[in-house]
């Protein structure tokens, strides 16, 4: 295992920059291929992280 990164092969979840609560990463089909999203569950979708690009 790299070090850094969850069961799920991802970095830990970054903390919402206006409420400081961890962002839940989410999985959703983007344009052509699966992406991932980290949600804030009170501010919503922060940001969008793809896998396939470093
Ligand atoms: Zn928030």
């Amino acid at each position: 295992m790299d070090d850094d990164v969850d069961e799920h092969g991802l970095p830990p979840a970054p903390e919402c920059p206006e409420c400081g609560n961890p962002m839940e990463p989410e999985s959703f089909k983007g344009d052509e291929r699966l992406q991932i999203a980290y949600v804030c569950p009170v501010h919503g979708v922060g940001w969008t992280f793809d896998p396939f690009v470093s």
